[in-house]
């Protein structure tokens, strides 16, 4: 049937529901478009047997009237979630073909709601980068292509696979895991949603780990609703996790029923930095008027610590990196190098093993933390931290959600940038202030830039209100009415 891979995932929860179409016809319609979308390199595993046989409980349950939240619906999922019995590999040589006795938390309640895997997303190297260049496998393209113009694009990262899989309408959503921006900041760059819940919303566990106070799961999908429906299926408490919330889970969707008449949003004027491109500005303050025409009242806010965010977050998230990585030994998972003694085949392993961005996270991280620059640098950087979030806590006395640009760039050329880690670091400006802070944010398609390219506006909201970031998500999402879609060169590339 034709069609099936552009509908949103609350249409095509309805059709299935009203047995309009099958979950089966679902899962082969996107098993083949993953199979068209192969020139993108988006997917390092399809799974399209267990696709079919998910689809098919599916819709048993669904003859018997049970289905749940995500009957049917066929998902990607970022290389970064273990999943039983399916190779994981972070995007790294390292953990080589690690297949995981279990599987992640976020993932296993995705199935439980009646989800159907795709295969596992392309990523940079765990998770470590803004335009899914690191990854072992290979860059992904962009679907979106400038117009006029062939060259390859990046589709941000490190969700970069799991971005361009939803973009290329090749899966109707996908799970991420976002640490400084790699939902938020790839969603921008291929013109769909990214929602990073409030830092222990959904259980990190089973979930390889890069900077554990800062990672946390968020769907990529097409829609505010959509995302909604994701984001209930996919949180909750776990005792596996200590640092998941015991917080309720409200009825997201229920809560793009209301609108935003009376909503105090605050513009950060600390995010209005040098050099930000006119058409970004330009959308930004487009987007503080459709807000203003939605009802909302529109404040100016000072978030006076903004330019050390970046900065701080460079110090912790490596030095919790090279605490995480230094499992990766050779010795309990993935490849191992051998050497003339133990510390030898230590040193092998991990130099062979890890990629250049990565060495230089774990060199960056071992050095902050050393006993000589601890103070100088990681004290300090939990500091800033501090201050980043008393920040947020002023602010949201006076209103109660944020809004910014996503990325200070459009989508730029595979290669432009990963010679230069500083200029890639700059992607993540204004998405990592929420991170540092833990703060629940999304980004949402609103425009087009000059080329032709996607860009998105982010929400920031208060600590475990992800409903007002929805539902202030939904109005910018009807007022933008961004409907573009690239074009399926990659069809006729194969
Ligand atoms: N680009 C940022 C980094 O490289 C964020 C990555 C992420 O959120 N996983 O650390």
């Amino acid at each position: 049937m034709a069609g099936l891979t552009r509908l949103t995932i609350a249409e095509a929860r309805d059709g299935l529901r009203a047995r309009r179409f099958s979950a089966r016809e679902l899962a082969e319609a996107h098993n083949l478009a993953v199979e068209k979308a192969r020139p993108l390199n988006a997917m390092v595993l399809e799974t399209a047997d267990r696709a079919l046989d998910m689809a098919d409980a599916s819709d048993k349950r669904l003859a018997d009237g049970e289905g749940s939240a995500l009957e049917g619906i066929p998902l990607a999922v970022k290389d970064l979630f273990c999943t039983d019995g399916v190779r994981t590999t972070a995007g790294s040589r390292i953990l080589g073909d690690f297949v995981p006795p279990y599987e992640s938390t976020v993932t296993a309640n995705l199935w439980r709601a009646g989800a159907v895997m795709l295969g596992k997303a392309n990523m940079d190297e765990f998770a470590m980068g803004s335009s899914n260049e690191t990854s072992c496998f290979g860059p992904v393209e962009n679907p979106w292509r400038r117009s006029g113009d062939d060259r390859p694009i990046v589709p941000g990262g490190s969700s970069g696979g799991s971005a361009a899989i939803v973009a290329a309408r090749a899966a109707l959503g996908a799970v991420g895991t976002d640490t400084g921006g790699s939902i938020r900041q790839p969603a921008s760059f291929t013109g769909l949603v990214g929602l990073k819940p409030t830092y222990g919303r959904c259980s990190r566990w089973g979930i390889v780990a890069f900077a554990s106070s800062l990672d946390q799961a968020g769907p990529l999908t097409r829609t505010v609703r959509d995302a909604a429906v994701m984001l209930a299926a996919m949180s909750g408490r776990d005792p596996r996790d200590s640092t998941s919330a015991d917080a309720p889970v409200p009825d997201f969707e229920a809560a793009l029923d209301g609108g935003i008449g009376g909503l105090r949003v605050g513009v950060p004027g600390e995010y209005r930095m040098d050099g930000l491109p006119a058409g970004i500005d330009a959308l930004w303050r487009r987007g503080i008027r459709w807000l203003e025409d939605a009802g909302a009242e529109i404040r100016e806010v000072s978030l006076p610590h903004t330019a050390y965010a970046l900065p701080a977050y460079y110090i912790v998230a490596p030095a919790e990196a090279s605490s995480n990585l230094a499992r990766y030994d050779g010795v309990r998972y993935g490849l191992r190098v051998e050497g003339e003694d133990i510390v030898d085949m230590y040193e092998r392993t991990r130099a062979e093993g890890f990629g250049p961005e990565v060495r230089r996270r774990v060199m960056i991280g071992a050095y902050v933390l050393s006993a000589g620059y601890y103070d100088a640098y990681y004290l300090r950087a939990q500091k800033v931290r501090a201050l980043i979030v008393r920040d947020f806590r002023n602010a949201f006395e006076d209103v109660d959600a944020l809004l910014t640009p996503t990325a200070p760039s459009e989508a730029f050329a595979i290669g432009d940038k990963s010679g230069d880690p500083i200029a890639m670091y700059l992607n993540d400006v204004f998405t990592v202030p929420a991170s540092m802070a833990g703060l629940p944010a999304i980004s949402v398609p609103a425009g087009l830039s000059d080329a032709g390219l996607p860009l998105g506006l982010q929400l920031i909201g208060r600590w475990f209100d992800e409903v007002t970031v929805l539902r202030a998500a939904g109005a910018l999402e009807r007022a933008a009415g961004f409907v573009a879609e690239p074009e399926p060169w990659w069809e006729a590339a194969r």
